[in-house]
């Protein structure tokens, strides 16, 4: 399995944002699936003790939910996107119940430019009625924290071993990945700024 997209991938899918262009060491924090009420303020209190700012793919049934976690989120400084609004896999759904469900969490967001994908899976017809509107974001670096096998040593050996400037982490706003990056995560972020990186949330 590889922590990083392998470059045939990327470059079958050019359209898709899998790493940033910088000139400078900047790397794009990213947690998917939140709003959840015990994850989220943790992971905000770690970004706040490192001074640092990330961007939260959230899911729109979970923003319904927790309204006040996203208004913690935005407050801040972080940058909040679409992650759709049930999480559906873009593999197993027709295109216009899959545009339907990213619509319906960017009502809740109408200022967003940012989508991205659950599981990653996505397909060409979905990706040409989405480009115009949305910058699909994937991501370069994957820690595998979802992963339940794995362990906090080896999701933060996948980050700091794959991180290179403009490089996009994926990391998950979730009870069962949590347990896999929290004895980690400002260890990391320490590490990673040692390494000479800063931490962007402007896309
Ligand atoms: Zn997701």
């Amino acid at each position: 399995m590889f922590a990083t997209t392998p470059k045939f991938i990327q470059a079958l899918f050019p359209s898709l944002v899998w790493r940033k262009e910088t000139l400078n060491k900047e790397i794009w924090l990213t947690f998917d699936d939140g709003p959840e009420p015990e994850v989220t303020p943790w992971i905000l209190s770690v970004l706040k003790k490192e001074n640092i700012t990330a961007t939260f793919f959230l899911v729109g049934e979970q923003i319904e939910e927790f309204p006040e976690l996203v208004g913690a989120i935005i407050k801040e400084g972080h940058t909040i996107a679409n992650h759709s609004y049930s999480h559906k896999n873009g593999w197993l759904c027709t295109k216009e119940k899959y545009i339907a469900d990213i619509e319906k969490c960017q009502e809740l967001m109408p200022n967003n430019k940012l989508y991205r994908p659950p599981y990653g899976k996505i397909t060409k017809a979905q990706i040409t009625l989405l480009k115009e509107k949305y910058k699909i974001i994937l991501w370069d670096v994957l820690s595998w924290d979802f992963q339940q096998n794995t362990s906090p040593e080896r999701v933060q050996g996948n980050i700091l071993k794959n991180t290179k400037e403009g490089s996009i982490i994926v990391l998950h706003n979730n009870q069962k990945s949590h347990k896999n990056f929290f004895p980690i995560l400002e260890d990391t972020i320490q590490k990673l700024k040692e390494k000479g990186f800063s931490f962007s949330a402007t896309w």
